[in-house]
């Protein structure tokens, strides 16, 4: 296998909070019989799997994480037109390329996708979404892998997606997955995404450490109201704070540790239930040893 297994990797290059251990053992399959192979090796001994995308949704802890890291490798990187407005894209494909790949070849119901910092496999387990587009409106069908290594395929039928997940088995590897748009042509396919595109920048900071939207919004409620009702908005704990543009975005403004962005999610949702009764859900994933 010419794959790429590191040792003690540190995770902090991997999320977008740049924070993070050492992972025991960091896995880069090139291909899906690779990581086949790899997962009916290693899952025999019982150990730890996490699988990670783009990293943008994603706090390390700072002691690591003491198990296997899969992140797919280039083979998993790839788009292809298929016929009747129909895209297939391997897991591993960010999903701004996706979006303008979409757009050159006038198909719309992509353009969201643009303001979306993270990968094709984290989205669809996110049901990643902005402004009433989500990726369960092009979902058409997708191809995985088990943690014992068993090849899975599933159709939009099979597939419920709710607000920020699915119901897709918690041990399933995204290789690559098939969207389905509707024909347009490019300049109206272009503005649509412009105008995305720029009211995510009036709304949300960029260029800042962060994994964007800490908490789910409850039912017809705003997470980032009730954190600046509960007076949570200037709040911070070591180097860890809100941004003063959302606050629902926390940040590492450079010298923040992964605890000081736990404690300072754990004092905000103590905060925001004394103030309203609502315990806010996370939307980040926190991976790693306590
Ligand atoms: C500045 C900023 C703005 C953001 N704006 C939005 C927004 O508008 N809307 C929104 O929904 N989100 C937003 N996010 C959050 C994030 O970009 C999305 O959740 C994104 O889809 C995560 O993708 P990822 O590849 O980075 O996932 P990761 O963070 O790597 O992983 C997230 C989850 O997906 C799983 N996963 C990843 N790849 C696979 C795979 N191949 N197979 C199985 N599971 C997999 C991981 O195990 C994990 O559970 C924003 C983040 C940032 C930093």
């Amino acid at each position: 296998m010419d794959n790429l297994v590191y040792k003690n990797e540190k995770l902090s290059k991997y999320s977008w909070f740049g924070l993070g251990g050492f992972a025991k053992i960091f896995f880069k399959p090139k291909s899906a019989l690779d990581l086949k192979k790899f997962l009916e090796k290693y899952n025999k001994k019982n150990k730890k799997i996490h699988i990670l995308g783009a990293g943008s949704n994603t706090l390390f802890r700072d002691s690591g994480f003491n198990g296997v890291i899969i992140k797919l490798g280039a083979g998993f990187n790839y788009i292809k037109l298929l016929n009747n407005n129909k895209i297939e894209v391997g897991a591993a494909t960010l999903d701004k390329k996706l979006s303008d790949f979409a757009k050159q070849k006038s198909i719309t119901g992509f353009e969201f996708l643009s303001c979306i910092p993270g990968s094709i496999g984290g989205a669809i387990t996110m049901n990643s979404g902005c402004y009433d587009y989500d990726i369960s409106q092009i979902f058409f069908s997708l191809k995985g892998i088990n943690f014992s290594g068993n090849l899975k395929s599933f159709n939009k039928d099979d597939v419920k997606f709710f607000y920020r997940g699915n119901n897709l088995p918690k041990d399933l590897i995204i290789l690559s997955a098939v969207f389905e748009g509707g024909a347009l042509n490019k300049r109206e396919i272009e503005s649509r995404q412009m105008k995305l595109i720029n009211q995510k920048k009036e709304s949300q900071p960029n260029k800042i450490k962060t994994c964007g939207s800490t908490f789910k919004n409850p039912q017809d409620k705003k997470a980032w109201k009730l954190i600046r009702s509960s007076n949570c908005s200037n709040l911070n704990i070591g180097g860890a704070r809100m941004s003063s543009q959302h606050s629902n975005f926390f940040l590492n403004n450079g010298s923040a540790t992964s605890s000081d962005i736990e404690n300072l999610i754990e004092e905000v949702r103590k905060k925001v239930f004394l103030k309203t009764g609502i315990n806010l859900e996370l939307e980040i994933k926190i991976i790693g040893e306590k």
